[in-house]
């Protein structure tokens, strides 16, 4: 069965459909689907729709035209191999896991080391390496229990930069954390990649101001939600999930446009079940990863990643997804049996509009901050798209709109 409704919210248009997956096909309500349908196929590019004539002037964005639409490409940017001091899989068998799990790239990400293999047919390596800074000491001092605990991610580098030639790359002792995370920006950049502040919510490395001063500097990218992470929260993933998004709407209420990734931090696979015998938690794979637009080279990956031209999942996949400085639409590639819940997130964290069913618009008034999307499955997984950030609040220089 499928309802749709249309609905008017503050002075902007909303639309809904809620679609039960596999029901028959719509009867009577079909031509308002069409219609609305009709109306956000001509929506998320820059021309409204005709019947947002009367809505107030979208927000002003200084973000570049969306590219073509392409297909999304699953890709993983965290992940150990048995070259990290915390993991024992051989990097080629690392590999096969993600080929066999239908990924498009994958970023291994040693602690330290850049590890370049050939990957198996039809999978990309993306060059990358985990800059880890572990210690007892920092300032400001962690709380009582935690450690020290500064990573970030290098995408994108350039193995023959490295002059360490794949192994241990040794990096100076820093004592205070901005500098340990600024170390290791400037060390990907020099690697001619792109960093990323991986969970910051481990050990409470980093919070929403030091992201927010390190995004002022220039920093785009934040490992938010690390499914490893929930074997280290109360509550496990949801929570530890909740509180990333948390952390993620105090960054952009600073007016910082960061854009938020979904990763594995695996270290885990033929050898998660041994570990789980003897009652030891294990990081396993394809749980948490990136779905990209961009055309399968690492150029045009990174250029996507860069522009925020993804979203993160945890098992949820979208049909469509189009977000602008005007508008979003969402729809789910609905699983049998599965129930979905779309919320549009501003400000704050405000609750800017929720839909049950897997298919959502929402139409950017103006005056929301900025807006974000997630999905959420009946079984607990999970989308978020990247935010757009309206007005004059992006202090980043971009309005990151567009998919
Ligand atoms: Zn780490």
């Amino acid at each position: 069965m499928r309802i749709v409704k249309r609905a008017i919210a503050g002075s902007g248009l909303l639309w809904l459909a809620v679609a039960c997956a596999g029901g028959p096909p719509p009867r009577g309500p079909a031509a308002v689907v069409s219609s609305s349908r009709a109306a956000h196929a001509a929506l998320p590019a820059e021309a409204p729709a005709a019947s947002a004539a009367s809505s107030p002037a979208p927000a002003r964005s200084t973000a570049p035209a969306p590219p073509a639409p392409l297909p999304f490409l699953k890709g993983e940017t965290h992940v150990h191999t048995a070259r990290s001091y915390n993991a024992h899989t051989p990097p080629r068998d690392v590999l096969a896991f993600y080929a066999a799990h239908g990924y498009d790239f994958v970023a291994l990400t040693d602690h330290n080391r850049i590890t370049v293999v050939d990957p198996p047919d039809g999978l990309l390596l993306i060059p990358g390496v985990e800059f880890t800074q572990n210690s007892k000491d920092c300032v400001p001092p962690p709380a009582p229990g935690y450690r020290c605990l500064f990573h970030a991610t290098g995408l994108f580098v350039d193995p023959a930069r490295d002059r360490f030639h794949g192994g241990l790359i040794s990096m100076p002792f820093q004592r205070g954390r901005m500098d340990a995370y600024r170390w290791e920006i400037r060390h990907a950049r020099a690697l001619g990649g792109v960093a990323v502040l991986d969970h910051p919510l481990f050990h409470f490395a980093a919070n929403a101001g030091m992201i927010a001063r390190l995004a002022h500097e220039g920093l785009k990218l934040v490992e938010l939600f690390n499914a490893s992470l929930d074997g280290q929260f109360p509550g496990g993933r949801r929570a530890a999930e909740d509180r990333a998004e948390r952390l993620w709407n105090d960054i952009l209420d600073r007016g910082m446009l960061v854009y938020g990734m979904a990763t594995d931090d695996a270290h885990h696979f033929a050898d998660a079940a041994n570990r789980r015998r003897h009652g030891r938690y294990a990081y396993v794979g394809d749980r948490a990863w990136i779905m990209v637009r961009a055309e399968k080279r690492p150029d045009a990956i990174r250029r996507a990643v860069l522009a925020g031209h993804f979203y993160d999942s945890t098992g949820v996949t979208l049909r469509t997804l189009d977000r602008s400085a005007r508008s979003f639409h969402l729809v789910v590639e609905a699983q049998p049996g599965e129930h979905y819940a779309i919320r549009f997130v501003g400000r704050h964290g405000k609750l800017l509009f929720h839909v049950d069913g897997p298919e959502a618009s929402y139409r950017i008034r103006g005056d929301e901050g900025w807006v974000r999307a997630v999905v959420e499955s009946s079984s607990g997984h999970r989308a978020w798209t990247q935010p757009v950030m309206l007005g004059t609040k992006d202090r980043t220089g971009q309005g990151g709109a567009g998919d």
